[in-house]
């Protein structure tokens, strides 16, 4: 099969044949049909940033697709199930995934990080993993589903305890950062975006952003922030992880605010520990999200209270995958979808 490896940093991925992966009695084989790109995908080309799995690794963990081969003790699925492959898998047997922390599972894997990801025409999966695509939705709306909304519903609803009226801050306006507006704007709060993409803004505005700032066009962010604001925020979530966004967030905090770090790094944070202790900030990690809560996210969809068209910027074959790193990389995109078996023969 063709896949798109990842070697080293700071080179492009390889196109290459590579082995169908043998799958056990209870994997799946799953042919891809869509596989976006994210941000935290260029952490590991752009930034250094190591994988889990010792490299060659295929990247990607925004996967839908069709089941194509069962093993012998699958009962859950059959051949020509269309699934959402969830970007991040627990154990479902320790502590944690018993007592519904399995973000926080002994043995947490991120796809196209700790195991193969979905940069290629298939993908060995657990049967336990997936979960059922729905018939009329896309496989593209899969993609998005498998980790952004899902990721920021995790976010919103169980890691931040946000309530009715206060005032949220959320820095980019990428995929993942618009999915987060979308989920908190549930909760009945104002919410402010940060980007230094006006036409990114704009998309935020359509989908329910208070207010926007374009951090690049003023000359103190903070101050401008609070400006638009009308004061500090209670709480402020970052979707991009550099020093430069931490720093702005944890000036434009309130005492006793949260700080969200939510942009996959390996950056560490620029303030002294004693702003944490005298302003009582609270500072709060999440990563992936239980797999049970795309259920939500479905009935969400159902009540059409998630927009995501205009997410979706850019479709590429998996042939031309660098090209849509690229596209990425210079912030031209915010969802590119990567069709591994070909953009014709896949139909929605
Ligand atoms: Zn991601
Ligand atoms: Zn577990």
């Amino acid at each position: 099969m063709k896949a798109a490896l990842f070697y080293r940093a700071y080179e492009p991925l390889k196109i290459e044949d590579v082995a169908i992966p043998k799958i056990g009695e209870k994997d799946l084989l799953v042919s891809v049909k869509t596989c976006s790109l994210c941000h935290s995908d260029i952490q590991f080309i752009d930034h250094g940033l190591a994988p889990g799995k010792t490299p060659p690794l295929i990247l990607g963990h925004e996967i839908a697709g069709d089941v194509t081969k069962i093993g012998s003790r699958v009962k859950n699925f059959k051949i020509g199930d269309r699934v959402i492959i969830p970007a991040s898998k627990s154990c479902g047997k320790c502590l944690a995934c018993k007592s519904w922390n399995e973000t926080q599972c002994d043995q947490f894997q991120l796809l196209g990080n700790d195991i193969d990801g979905g940069l290629a025409e298939y993908i060995k999966i657990d049967c336990n993993s997936p979960i059922f695509l729905p018939y009329e939705y896309s496989y593209e709306l899969g993609s998005l589903i498998s980790n952004d909304f899902v990721g920021a519903y995790h976010v919103v609803f169980d890691r931040v305890n946000i309530h009715e009226g206060e005032t949220v801050v959320i820095f980019g306006s990428g995929a993942y950062g618009l999915s987060i507006l979308q989920m908190a704007k549930m909760k009945k709060v104002k919410v402010y975006m940060v980007d230094i993409f006006d036409w990114k803004l704009e998309i935020a505005k359509k989908y329910g952003a208070d207010g926007v700032l374009n951090s690049n066009k003023v000359n103190v962010c903070e101050e401008a922030l609070i400006d638009e604001v009308h004061g500090k925020a209670d709480v402020i979530i970052d979707t991009i992880g550099v020093t430069r966004t931490l720093t702005q967030a944890m000036n434009a905090l309130r005492k006793g605010g949260k700080l969200v770090l939510s942009g996959f790094s390996e950056n560490s944070i620029p303030f002294l520990v004693k702003r944490l202790i005298l302003n009582e900030i609270s500072l709060i990690g999440t990563i992936g999200a239980p797999k049970r809560k795309i259920f939500n996210i479905m009935q969400y969809i159902q009540d059409d209270r998630i927009q995501w068209k205009e997410m979706i910027t850019n479709r590429l074959p998996l042939e031309k995958v660098n090209e849509g790193i690229n596209l990425l990389r210079m912030q031209q995109s915010i969802k590119m979808m990567i069709y591994p078996n070909g953009m014709e023969k896949t139909t929605k």
